[in-house]
């Protein structure tokens, strides 16, 4: 399908448990609307990998699989949003993750990101993506990724060509630290505590939709577009 390019499409948040899918349908969302995809997680590695001082403070609460303090990851996301590619919108994946970064995240788009050029408000579209918890284990333990062009696979269930390898460059994949078994379970208390909240939050706002994300994997693409389309209709 052709990318679109010249549509306001405006914020898009992906909410759901870690191995939800959130990454791989922003991609898809990304390909197909000409936004980009804002992971918290992504920013986060990056700047462990380069050293920075976030990168520094922040590289021992994701290895524990906890998260990283509200006023850290929310200035990373202006930083982030105000550049110019993400004018016409942007997905944020793992973002908003507590009820504190929610609330921070509208009124950053009511005071500061609000173009008064245009006729309404550019609230976010929520899409939550509900996964079975088994689901969720096999999705995240079986999860690879190829550090050079960030595809993602799974040896469980949707596997390279070749083992091991990316289908697009031939580099070896990797598995995220925090990946591993013994790290699950504090990211997936985290989601619960944290993050369920960020769902009430929207709910009450009347701006939550939820999705079934066990359905196979092209199937819950096709219902995000659905709803990003009705939204712009
Ligand atoms: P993810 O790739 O989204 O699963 O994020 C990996 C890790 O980065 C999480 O387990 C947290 O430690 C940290 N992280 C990512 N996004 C956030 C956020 N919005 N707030 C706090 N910590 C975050």
């Amino acid at each position: 399908m052709a990318q679109e390019t010249s549509r306001e499409v405006g914020p898009v948040v992906l909410l759901g448990p870690p191995g939800a899918g959130k990454g791989t349908q922003a991609k898809r969302i990304m390909e197909r609307y000409g936004i980009p995809q804002v992971s918290t997680g992504d920013l986060l590695r990056e700047n462990v990998d380069r050293g920075t001082e976030l990168g520094l403070a922040a590289k021992a609460v994701m290895a524990r699989g906890q998260l990283v303090s509200d006023d850290e990851v929310c200035e990373m996301v202006r930083e982030r949003l105000v550049e110019p590619d993400c004018k016409r919108g942007y997905i944020l994946d793992g973002f908003p993750r507590t009820a504190a970064q929610a609330e921070w995240l509208d009124r950053l788009l009511e005071h500061e990101l609000f173009d008064n050029s245009r006729p309404t408000r550019a609230w976010p579209i929520v899409i939550r993506l509900d996964v079975d918890y088994n689901q969720l284990l096999l999705r995240i333990t079986g999860r690879r990724s190829c550090p050079t062009c960030g595809r993602i696979y799974n040896v469980h269930l949707q596997p390279p060509r070749v083992d091991e390898l990316c289908d697009v460059d031939g580099t070896k994949l990797v598995t995220r630290n925090d990946d591993r078994l013994e790290v699950l379970q504090p990211r997936l208390t985290a989601y619960q505590e944290q993050t369920r909240p960020v769902s009430d939050y929207y709910q009450r706002a009347g701006r939550l939709i939820s999705i079934n994300g066990d359905l196979p994997m092209d199937d819950v693409t096709e219902q995000i577009f659905r709803i990003l389309e009705d939204h712009h209709a």
